[in-house]
Order: structure tokens, then sequence, then C-alpha cells
């Protein structure tokens, strides 16, 4: 117990909507407030430990307080962090990145949202086209014109506020679905689709490989650009998640990680030169010919050394992490998948590498649709909360979804798993 998160929020729900910052982060009863982290471990306000699943919404890669980052933001620190003048770090940054995702030029930006609102003006400027093709269960961010068919069902408007002419361009298509793809955008004329190679907030459910690549087909077929939002995958892949498809995109963007995991102003969109020049004022002096892009804190030189210092921390370790990351995933999939097998409980475990996700449903989840349409929530929270009472976290109390780092161990897999089996032969 926490009594002292309980009076914390009663105290935030005077000051904040829901006594929150946003509203994933709220359970029942009260939510957890957490003072310190380390590696996998995180501390609330009362001293509890707990084992960490959730990893800053996956942004952390390589563990909580990474010795290397927090090094290079110390001494940051006593230069400045938001100057508002070019700096040496954006430069780094932005050949660090270009070379990490093979491509020509980046723009960092504060968010993955922004990432991803900036990559579709982009590619419409580019196409001289409007509609966006975008996935059913997919988030990429606030932004209105792909704040669509997020959450289940997704006929349903994804947020007051949202009006109609916002995302009258937006087709919503199902995810791992070629032929229904081509079916619905049969006669659309495309500026673009965007797509994360593992869905998240659908499920960690990861792309096949021949749907990206036909994706990529048919952004070719129709004069269209494919988005690849790595906004999760970007650095838990190697390269990226387009680097372990072998499959392309015209335009990446990412965030959460880019910013060295820590940081606000976290985001990134980049891509080949012929795109990207479209945001060069020096080619395309006046506004009306170019792409706007920009904002107060892009380019912060916290975020940028931060964002670079973990790109080289990956790039050097790069055999280590990388197979770590596997391996736990591994272990932590094919554990689970026993547990309920031996148990004769249905469930299913999606993901690939670091990213996973359980799912109490009636089918396997190839996507949006089928990972929510037979989804028993209740043994979803109920797990969830006898996790919690048993040091163990991620989020949310109705997606089981699970995010490894590099500081995660066999040890902390095995306890997720006799844990499992514990909930599953008392249910
Ligand atoms: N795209 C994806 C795939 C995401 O998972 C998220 C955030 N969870 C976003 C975009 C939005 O990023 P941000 O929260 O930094 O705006």
């Amino acid at each position: 117990m926490s009594d002292k998160s309980k009076e914390l929020f009663e105290e935030a729900k005077k000051f904040l909507p829901g006594g929150v910052t946003y509203s994933l982060r709220f359970f029942e009863p009260y939510p957890i407030y957490i003072r310190r982290a380390k590696g996998s471990r995180l501390w609330d306000v009362n001293g509890n430990e707990y084992l960490d699943f959730w990893m800053s919404h996956g942004a952390v890669v390589v563990g909580h307080n990474y010795e290397p980052i927090m090094k290079a933001v110390k001494e940051q620190l006593e230069y400045g962090i938001h100057l508002g003048w070019c700096n040496e770090w954006e430069v780094k940054w932005a050949k660090a990145i270009c070379s990490w995702f093979n491509t020509d030029m980046a723009r960092p930006t504060n968010s993955g949202t922004e990432a991803n609102m900036y990559a579709v003006r982009l590619a419409r400027a580019y196409t001289k086209k409007v509609k966006i093709g975008k996935f059913e269960g997919g988030w990429h961010g606030g932004y209105d014109a792909l704040h669509k068919g997020v959450s289940y069902p997704y006929d349903k408007l994804a947020s007051l506020g949202l009006v109609e002419d916002a995302m009258k361009d937006t087709v919503l298509l199902p995810f791992n679905d070629l032929e229904g793809v081509r079916r619905i955008i049969k006669g659309l004329d495309l500026a673009a689709i965007i797509v994360e190679p593992v869905i998240g907030v659908a499920g960690n459910i990861p792309a096949n490989r021949e749907f990206l690549k036909g994706l990529r087909e048919i952004c070719y077929e129709k004069d269209a650009l494919l988005i690849f939002d790595e906004v999760i995958t970007g650095f838990r892949f190697y390269k990226g998640a387009q680097h372990y498809y072998g499959v392309k995109p015209d335009i990446t963007t990412t965030g959460k990680a880019v910013g060295g995991q820590y940081f606000p102003g976290a985001g990134a969109f980049c891509g080949r030169a012929d795109v990207m020049e479209l945001l060069d004022q020096i080619k395309r002096p006046y506004f009306w010919e170019r792409v706007f892009h920009g904002g107060t804190y892009t380019g912060n030189t916290l975020t940028m050394r931060a964002g670079y210092t973990l790109i080289e921390e990956l790039e050097r370790n790069r055999e280590s992490i990388y197979n770590h990351l596997e391996e736990l995933g591994n272990l932590m999939k094919e554990g689970l998948e026993e547990v309920f097998s031996k148990n004769n409980f249905e469930a299913y475990v999606t993901g690939l590498g670091s990213l996973l996700g359980i799912h109490f449903t009636k089918e396997r989840p190839i996507n949006g649709l089928t990972a929510e349409r037979t989804k028993n929530s209740v043994i979803a929270e109920k797990l969830f909360h006898y996790m919690i009472n048993n040091g163990v976290l991620y989020q949310t109390p109705v997606k089981p979804y699970i995010f490894l780092s590099t500081a995660h161990t066999k040890e902390d897999v095995e306890r997720f798993l006799t844990l499992m089996n514990g909930f599953i032969k008392n249910l």
C-alpha cells in the first residue's frame, strides 16, 4: 500500500482534471506516485520498490538513469539547455539519426505527435494530394487528422472537440490485411499511408513482413509516400523496425528514446533529401513555397545531446544490447505461452523483440479489431492489481503490454512468469 500516493491523489484531484497529467496513468483506486527510478526498478513515495515493465511508455530501452546519458546531461546542464540558437549537438544528433535510419535528412520535434503531424504535412506537400491512410488501433498522437479509429469501437469519435472536417481525408485501414487495404483504397488518391511496424496501443502486434512489403508496393503504385511511425520501435530494434523487416519507408517518424529516453522534446522525422528539402529555407526562400516546421524547444541541447549519446551507446554495444533484448523477449513470450497451455487457459501472446502483448481474447490477435472484440477486460484488470500487489508494474489495467529493457534480467522475466502462473491457478 502506498498511503502517501493516496494523499497525493486526493490533492491532485483538486488541481489536475481527473487528478492526473495523462488519463492513461490513472487506475483504481488511485495511481502510485513514483519518486525514483534506476535500471528496471521504481520506488514510490512510500519507498516501496517495483519491477517496471512499462519503462516510461516504452521510451526507456537501456534502463532508467543510464549512466553515460546522465553523465552527458549533467555536463550539458553547466553549459545551458535551451539556448534558442543553432548548436553543435543538433548537428551531431541529425547526423547520427540519418545514419541510424540510413536516410538523408532529419528534423527534431517536441514529441511523437508533432513528428507525425509534420510528416503528414510534408507528404501532402510532396505529393500534392490530401488523403492519408491510417490503421485501426494505430496511435500516432493527438494530432486531429490522425486521431481517428484509435480505440475500439473504431467508428466512435476518438475525442470530444474533434471535427469531421479535420478527419474526413483520413481513411481507416485494417492492419495485417493487405486485401482489406487494397479493397478500401481502390479508386482513392492517397498522399501517404502511415503505419507502425509493430502496432503499439492495439496490443504490441507485429506486422507480417509480407504486409509491410505489400504496403510499400501499394505506395509505389499509387505515388503515395510510406510513413513508418517508429516512435516506439525506432530504437528497440537495431536501426529501427524497418531494418529488421527490410522495408524502407519514405519518411520515418520517431520519438521517445530519440531524445535520450528521459527528456521531453523527443521526436523526429527524417527521410529522403528530395522530400525533406521542401523544408529548406535556402532553396525555398518564400514561406509559401516551403513546408513549415519549427518550435521554441526544437534542437535544445539537452535532448539533442542525450539522444546523440544514446545512439552512440546503441551502436557501440549493438550486439550485447539487441541480443539481450531479443533473448529476454523470447524467454518471456515462450514462458507465457507455456504457462497458458500448461494451465489450459485461453490467452495469446503477441510481440517482437522487447515488445510484448498479453491478450485475454478468444481469437489470435493479428490487429486492433481481433485484439479487442472478444477481449476479457475483467481478467486483465485482476491481473493488473495482482501484479501491483506483488510489486510488478505495467500499463494499463486493461492492456497487459510489456516493455523490456537491457536493465531487465532473466530473473525479472522468471519472476513475472511465476507470478502469472500463480495468478492463473488462483483465477
Ligand atoms: N506514435 C506512436 C506509435 C506512439 O506510441 C506514440 C506515443 N505513445 C506517439 C506516436 C505519440 O508520441 P508523443 O506521446 O511523444 O506525442
